[in-house]
């Protein structure tokens, strides 16, 4: 089979396709053909190597996938060749507490495919059974692979952690990102207003067709400022920030009293100063969310099976053309998600 991988950290071509032997599927493993691979932010972190953290080199890329069982392995028997399905990100042990809780993000041993172990920007890759959920008629191959990361991740920051109620208010910083357009979504679907923050003006009108009731250029715009005008100067009850450094003071201040701050990432710098007054005066909460359950990805993919929340792809490539996906999204060229297809 043909796999994305990195061996070594690197620029654009320090990911390369390369063939490798077939993977079996072991017990309790079920072996899919991937007809689509969504490519993540995180694929780029994978490829050029994070400070402090070791990657289990070479690792083939890839954690949302969608494609049809090939072939269930032993002890799988409510699965057969030809099911469509989808695959949940998250692999974890299944036993320890946190597992059996339904908190199996927050499993010690938890690790997403394409980080921790090989992922599916492949022809072929074997998942344990857990992780395989039957693929949702409506969804092409690549809606499907589009649900993943964004969707489970924006859903856990939202649901989860924020604990979002009908009628708030919610920032979405770069709500034209993949975990953007699902949290501009999300926030509705539970009721509340949204106002996202995008780069370029021409992802402002695709923001508000996601149903953001105002978007603010943030390249352009003081976004705090900008917030409290179109909130009568109070500010939002929850702000969804992946950004990191470059809108943390922004979002911070965007803030109504008693708002929570809720972030995934720190794709533009993780180091953020706290004004401790601020914090306790406000009654601030600051969050941290990282991915979500298998639970809460079934839940989420209900949502975009039934039409209720949509995968925006922003277009699809082929695996051959695995650089040149993370070239669009180092460079933000794209709104919503890149999908890889055979
Ligand atoms: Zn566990």
């Amino acid at each position: 089979m043909r796999a994305a991988v990195v061996r070594e950290h690197g620029d654009l071509d320090a990911v390369r396709v390369e063939t490798f032997d077939d993977p079996e599927p072991g017990p309790n493993e079920v072996l899919i053909d991937v007809r689509a691979t969504g490519v993540n932010h995180l694929d780029l972190w994978v490829r050029r190597g994070v400070t402090g953290h070791t990657y289990p080199l070479p690792l083939i890329l890839g954690s949302d996938v969608a494609g049809v069982v090939r072939e269930a392995g032993p002890g799988v028997d409510d699965l057969s060749t030809g099911d469509e399905v989808v695959v949940a990100p998250g692999v974890s042990c299944g036993a320890c507490p946190a597992c059996l809780a339904g908190r199996d993000h927050r499993c010690r041993r938890y690790g997403i495919l394409g980080e921790s172990r090989d992922g599916g920007a492949a022809d072929l890759i074997a998942v344990p059974r857990a992780n395989v959920v039957p693929k949702p008629e409506r969804l092409s191959f690549a809606q499907a692979a589009a649900v993943g990361i964004p969707f489970l991740t924006a859903w856990h920051m939202l649901v989860d952690r924020a604990e979002l109620r009908p009628g708030e208010s919610v920032l979405v910083q770069a709500g034209g990102s993949g975990v953007g357009t699902a949290a501009i979504q999300i926030a509705r679907l539970w009721g509340a207003e949204v106002i996202a923050t995008v780069g370029h003006e021409g992802k402002g009108e695709r923001a508000r067709a996601l149903g953001a009731a105002e978007v603010i250029n943030y390249r352009n715009r003081d976004v705090a400022k900008a917030v409290k005008q179109l909130t009568g100067g109070r500010g939002v009850d929850v702000v969804v920030d992946h950004v990191g450094a470059a809108t943390w003071t922004g979002s911070l201040r965007s803030l109504a009293w008693h708002g929570r701050y809720v972030t995934c990432g720190a794709t533009d710098g993780a180091e953020a100063p706290v004004n401790l007054r601020v914090l306790f005066f406000k009654a601030l909460s600051l969050l941290g969310s990282t991915m979500g359950s298998k639970a809460e990805f079934i839940e989420v993919l209900g949502h975009v099976g039934a039409g209720r929340l949509v995968t925006v792809v922003d277009r699809t490539l082929p695996l051959a053309e695995v650089r040149e996906a993370h070239r669009l999204l180092e460079a933000r060229e794209v709104f919503g998600k890149l999908v890889l297809v055979p």
